[in-house]
């Protein structure tokens, strides 16, 4: 990449960012920007930011498409994401990210005796495009940090490539003024040498979970989930890596299920499938995490989201064929996106899984969408599930 008029390397620049401390303002004051070399036939800019004295870069707002597929700063395009429907919700500055949140994270006087999930509810309904819910936010941080991507020539991603990947995005934003990092916990791999410090770190998140007279003050956790097992009091979620579980009530654990019926089905918990989990806890009088809202996402091997069981499948044969490909975020808005996009072929080739048939609304949105995508005038690589999957290699 380059920086005013020297070209750096971009792995040494994020490994040492104080060294190049000068070079970062006078490229900010002459040019204005970064730039990535990736591509030879067009300047893709990078957003140089400064944060208590210390720069770093970061993708351009809605460019991230931009870059050529293979460059770590590459996003799906804007117009494949449900976050341009949550303009108002996102602010981009100087200093990062700024998002609103539906719900709040303290929550002051008798509302925080008010049931969390039926106040989101309504929240949704009211505010959806200038605040998120927890799903969007969820999306939202998938997509920045490039993990509804796949590239054949990359390494595996296990959660640790995730966590790592997220926090990056996290230190980039605040939500409802708090800065991300402070209000959310991203379970972190477990490493028995470092038991120790996870734990403490735990004990501190959960420390600032502080309920002061009627103030209670919530964080978030995402993570993935290991199991669910009832109790004498509701519902226990045990998540991979963690050793302390979160817990909630029937109640709230029947509506996740019945909110996101392809995360919790009977093929989704099959092995190679991963219920990826982002929650709102509190803790409960007695101290306990309690979760009073979660929003939850399918995900294949590769944390690749999907939105069915046969999606993911499709997602491990694409990984499979050694193909490069986005998946598509809707966050939780209604607008027509394909499945996948392989972004290997040029013009790209969009995919398309038919599972469920037989519901007429869901015949009339396959056919809406394949009128669409022939009027784009874009190749179209459908799999009916009744059948075998078709040829996915790149010839
Ligand atoms: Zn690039």
């Amino acid at each position: 990449m380059r920086l005013a008029d020297r070209v750096v390397v971009i792995n040494d620049v994020r490994k040492h960012p104080d060294r190049y401390s000068s070079l970062f303002g006078r490229a900010r004051s002459e040019v204005g920007h970064g730039i990535c070399l990736c591509r030879t036939d067009e300047t893709v800019r990078l957003v140089i930011r400064c944060r208590v004295g210390r720069y770093h870069l970061a993708t351009w707002p809605a460019g991230g498409h931009q870059h050529a597929p293979g460059c770590s700063w590459y996003r799906s395009p804007s117009s494949m994401s449900g976050r341009s429907t949550y303009a108002e919700a996102i602010s981009t500055t100087d200093t990062g990210t700024a998002i609103r949140l539906s719900t709040p994270l303290t929550v002051r006087g008798a509302a925080a005796d008010k049931p969390a999930a039926r106040r989101a509810e309504s929240g949704v309904v009211q505010t959806a495009r200038r605040s998120m819910g927890l799903l969007a936010l969820l999306h939202f941080l998938w997509e920045s940090a490039r993990l509804n991507v796949w590239q054949p020539r990359g390494t595996p991603r296990d959660w640790r490539t995730c966590r790592t990947l997220l926090e990056e995005q996290a230190d980039d934003c605040r939500v409802n003024q708090q800065p991300l990092t402070e209000a959310l916990w991203i379970v972190p791999p477990f490493q028995r040498e470092h038991s120790d410090r996870i734990n403490t770190g735990w004990e501190r998140f959960l420390g600032a979970l502080v309920n002061v007279g009627r103030v209670r003050r919530r964080g978030l956790v995402i993570g993935e989930i290991r199991d669910i097992e009832k109790t004498q009091y509701g519902e226990r979620i045990r998540l991979a890596h963690q050793r302390a579980p979160l817990y909630l009530s029937t109640k709230l654990m029947d509506r996740v299920r019945r909110s996101y019926p392809s995360a919790f089905s009977e093929l989704a918990t099959r092995s190679g499938r991963r219920q990826v989990v982002l929650c709102l806890v509190e803790r409960s009088p007695r101290g306990y995490p309690t979760i009073v809202d979660l929003a939850a996402m399918l995900t294949n091997s590769s944390y690749l989201p999907a939105d069915s069981s046969h999606e993911a499948e499709m997602a491990d044969a694409l990984v499979a064929a050694g193909r490069a490909f986005v998946k598509p975020l809707h966050y939780d808005g209604t607008e027509v996106f394909p499945d996948f996009v392989l972004i290997d072929d040029d013009p790209e080739t969009y995919v398309e899984v038919w599972g469920v048939r037989g519901r007429e609304s869901y015949e009339d949105r396959k056919r809406a969408k394949q009128a669409l995508y022939r009027a784009a005038g874009r190749t179209l690589l459908e799999w009916d599930v009744r059948g075998s999957l078709p040829p996915l290699t790149r010839d």
